[in-house]
C-alpha cells in the first residue's frame, strides 16, 4: 500500500518541490494551499497531484481539509509535512499586533492544528513521519522578525516535545531550518539586501528548493526511523 503524505503550503516555493519529489519517490501526496487557487490549479495540471485550499492557522479548517484529503486518497495521513509559513517583516516598536498573531498562527499555531488532528491516527497504525518547516532566523534570530523569530524557535521546541512524545509509537518528528533558498518569499527581498545575504553564505550563493526536498525525502523513508527530534540546518555553511 502506498503511504499518503500531506503537504501544507505544497503547490508553489519549497512546498511544491517537496510534493513532486514525494510523489517521484512513489508515495500518494496531497497538496494544500491557502488563496493562490490559480497556482494550485497549474500546479495540479502539471503534477496531476490534487490540492486542496484551506488555511492552516485555523484549526476547524484543518480539520475539514484531512478530511476531505483522507477520503479523497483512501486513508489517514503516514507522512506530514508543515511547509506553509509567511512572514510579515517590520521592527518591533512599529509592529502591529495583527502582524505578530499572523505570523505566529500561520508558522506555529498551524503545527500543532495539522499534528494534533493527524497525530492520533498514526499513534494507532504506529506508523508516522512528520517534518516541520523552522527557519535559520528561527534559530540565530533576525532583525525585523522578532514575530517570525519566535514563531520558528518555537517550531524546534514542539518539534523535540512531540518527537518525545511519540518515539515509542513509530512515529518520527524532525525539523528543517533551511537557510536562504530561491523562492517567492526570498524574491521579495531588495537587491541590496540580497548581496549582503550571499556574502554571509560560505557557499557563496541561496539554497534551492530540491536542496530542501531531497532531506525531506530522507526524513520521511522508512529506514530513517532512528532519526527523531532533530533540527536539520540547511543553509550553505552558515555558523549557528
Ligand atoms: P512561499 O511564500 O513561496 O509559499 C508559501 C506557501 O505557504 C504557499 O503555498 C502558501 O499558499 C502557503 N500558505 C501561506 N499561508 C497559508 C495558510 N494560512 N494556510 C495554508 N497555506 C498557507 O514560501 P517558501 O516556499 O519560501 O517557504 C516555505 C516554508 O519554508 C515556510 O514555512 C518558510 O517560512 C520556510 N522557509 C523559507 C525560506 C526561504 O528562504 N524561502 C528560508 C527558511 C524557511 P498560497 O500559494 O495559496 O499563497
Amino acid at each position: 500500500m502506498k503511504k499518503i503524505a500531506l503537504v501544507t503550503g505544497g503547490t508553489r516555493g519549497i512546498g511544491g518541490g517537496i510534493a513532486r519529489r514525494l510523489k517521484e519517490a512513489g508515495y500518494l501526496v496531497a497538496a494544500n494551499y491557502h488563496k493562490d487557487a490559480t497556482g494550485a490549479e497549474k500546479f495540479h495540471a502539471e503534477t496531476a497531484i490534487p490540492v486542496f485550499p484551506w488555511d492552516v492557522s485555523n484549526y476547524e479548517s484543518c480539520a475539514r481539509g484531512i478530511k476531505d484529503v483522507c477520503e479523497m486518497l483512501g486513508g489517514s495521513i503516514d507522512i506530514l509535512v508543515n511547509n506553509a509559513g509567511i512572514t510579515k517583516d517590520c521592527m518591533l516598536h512599529k509592529m502591529e499586533p495583527e502582524s505578530w498573531q499572523q505570523v505566529l498562527d500561520t508558522n506555529l499555531t498551524s503545527i500543532f492544528n495539522m499534528c494534533r488532528l493527524v497525530i492520533g491516527p498514526m499513534r494507532e497504525k504506529k506508523f508516522g513521519r512528520i517534518v516541520n518547516m523552522s527557519s535559520i532566523n528561527g534559530v540565530k534570530g533576525q532583525i525585523g522578525q522578532s514575530n517570525y523569530s519566535a514563531a520558528k524557535a518555537g517550531v524546534i521546541g514542539f518539534t523535540k516535545a512531540l518527537a518525545l512524545e511519540s518515539a515509542s509509537k513509530g512515529i518520527t518528528v524532525n525539523a528543517i531550518a533551511p537557510g536562504y533558498i530561491s523562492t517567492d518569499m526570498t524574491d521579495a527581498i531588495r537587491e541590496d539586501v540580497r548581496e549582503k545575504i550571499v556574502a554571509g553564505i560560505p557557499l557563496g550563493r541561496f539554497g534551492k528548493i530540491d536542496e530542501i526536498a531531497q532531506a525531506v525525502l530522507y526524513l520521511v523513508n522508512e529506514e530513517a526511523s532512528y532519526v527523531t527530534g532533530i533540527t536539520l540546518n540547511i543553509n550553505g555553511g552558515q555558523y549557528l
